[in-house]
């Protein structure tokens, strides 16, 4: 029942800044959130959305 094409959102938002992006992976998230973070030293944050 895992389907691949099931639509799952992942929202990350910088609590530093008003940063705020929708993503379909979790891998998709996580990279936009490490860039962020390397470059401004600000705090990330992902929350998953069904
Ligand atoms: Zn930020």
């Amino acid at each position: 029942m895992n389907a691949a094409g099931k639509s799952e959102l992942y929202h990350l938002v910088c609590r530093e800044c008003r940063l705020e992006r929708l993503c379909d992976t979790a891998g998709d998230a996580d990279a936009v959130g490490r860039d962020h973070a390397d470059e401004t030293r600000h705090r990330v944050v992902v929350e998953r959305i069904d």
